[in-house]
C-alpha cells in the first residue's frame, strides 16, 4: 500500500469536488494536510472559510492530520501564506497538488478581459505561485512532489473556453519545465487533465456519468504521482471514470527542402501533417530541422 507518513501535502482548491478527494485520500493514507480554499463561487467571486474548515475538521474526526487554509493561491502573499502555513503546522512541504480552479465560459467575442485574466490568475498564476513559493523548501530537502490540475479542454480545445484553456495548457509547460529544473533535487512535476462529476461539471455531463465518474478516480492518480516511489516527471495524463492514459505533446517527422516557398508548403500538407515516427524533445525537433 503506498503511505504518506511523514510526508506532508498542500492541496490547493480542496474545500470541494477533486481537491477535497485529494485531501482525504492522502491524509486517509498518512499525510498530514494543508486544505487550502477560498471558498467563493465556481466564478471565482466571494469567499467563505467553510469549505476549507469542513475538510479539515474530516480529516481531523477520521484520525487524520489537517489545516485549513483559507487564503488565495492567485496572489503571491496568498501562496506565501498557504506554504507558511504548512511550515507552522508540520514543518515543512513534500508535495503540491496545484487544483484551485474557476470557471468563466463565454465564447471569444462575449468574454471580456476580467474574464480571461481572472481564469488565467488562478488556474495558471497560482499553480506558478504555489509552487514557486514551496519550491526553495523542497529544493533544499532534495525531494518534492508536484502535480498541476490541467484538462482536456486545454489539451485539445473547446467552445466557449477560450481563457480556461489558455491556462490548462499553460499549466503543460509549467509542469514540463518544473520536470525540467526539478530533477537534479529529486523534484517531480506531473500534470492530470482530468474528468470528474463535481460542482463544476455537473450541469455539463450527462446524469449518468455521476456514479462511473467520481473523483476518487482521478485521486488515485494523484496519489501515486505524489507517492515517493513515483519516477514519472513531465507527464501529462488523462484521467476519469476509471482510466489512465500519457497524454504527449509530439512533432511529427515533417517535411524539408531548401526552398520553402508559401506554394511548396501548400503543396506538401500530407507529409506536413504525418504523425508518425514523433519526435517528443525540443532537442530532437531541433535535429530533424538540421
Ligand atoms: P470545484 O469547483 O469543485 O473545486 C475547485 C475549488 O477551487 C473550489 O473549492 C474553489 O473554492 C477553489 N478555488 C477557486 N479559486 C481559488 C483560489 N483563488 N484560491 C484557493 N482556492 C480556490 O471543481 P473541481 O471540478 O473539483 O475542479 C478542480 C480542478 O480540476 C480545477 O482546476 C478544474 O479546472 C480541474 N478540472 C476539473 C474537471 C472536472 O471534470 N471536474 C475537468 C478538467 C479539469
Amino acid at each position: 500500500m503506498l503511505r504518506f507518513d511523514d510526508r506532508v501535502a498542500i492541496i490547493t482548491g480542496a474545500g470541494h469536488g477533486l481537491g477535497r478527494s485529494h485531501a482525504l485520500l492522502l491524509a486517509e493514507r498518512g499525510a498530514k494536510v494543508v486544505v487550502n480554499d477560498l471558498g467563493g463561487a465556481l466564478d471565482g467571486t466571494g469567499a467563505s472559510t467553510g469549505p476549507a474548515a469542513e475538510v479539515a475538521e474530516l480529516i481531523t474526526k477520521n484520525g487524520g492530520q489537517a489545516v485549513a487554509s483559507t487564503d488565495n493561491v492567485a496572489t503571491p502573499e496568498g501562496a506565501r501564506a498557504i506554504v507558511q502555513t504548512a511550515v507552522d503546522a508540520f514543518g515543512k512541504v513534500d508535495i503540491v497538488v496545484n487544483n484551485a480552479g474557476i470557471l468563466r465560459d463565454k465564447s471569444l467575442g462575449k468574454m471580456s478581459v476580467e474574464d480571461f485574466d481572472g481564469v488565467l490568475a488562478v488556474h495558471v498564476r497560482g499553480s506558478f505561485l504555489v509552487s514557486h513559493a514551496a519550491y526553495p523548501l523542497m529544493k533544499a530537502a532534495g525531494h518534492g512532489r508536484i502535480v498541476n490540475t490541467s484538462s482536456p479542454a486545454g489539451l485539445f480545445g473547446n467552445f466557449g473556453q477560450a481563457n480556461y484553456s489558455t491556462a490548462k495548457m499553460g499549466l503543460v509547460g509549467l509542469t514540463k519545465t518544473l520536470a525540467i529544473e526539478g530533477a537534479r533535487n529529486g523534484i517531480k512535476a506531473n500534470a492530470i487533465a482530468p474528468i470528474a462529476w463535481t460542482r463544476m461539471t455537473e450541469a455539463l455531463l450527462p446524469a449518468e456519468f455521476e456514479a462511473k465518474f467520481t473523483p476518487e478516480r482521478v485521486s488515485a492518480l494523484v496519489a501515486c504521482l505524489v507517492h515517493d516511489s513515483c519516477e514519472v516527471s513531465g507527464e501529462v495524463f488523462s484521467v476519469g471514470g476509471g482510466r489512465v492514459a500519457r497524454v504527449f505533446v509530439a512533432e511529427g517527422p515533417g517535411w524539408k527542402t531548401d526552398d520553402l516557398t508559401p506554394e511548396a508548403i501548400a503543396g506538401n500538407w500530407d507529409a506536413i501533417m504525418a504523425e508518425q515516427p514523433y519526435v517528443l524533445t525540443a532537442g530532437d525537433s531541433m535535429k530533424a530541422m538540421l
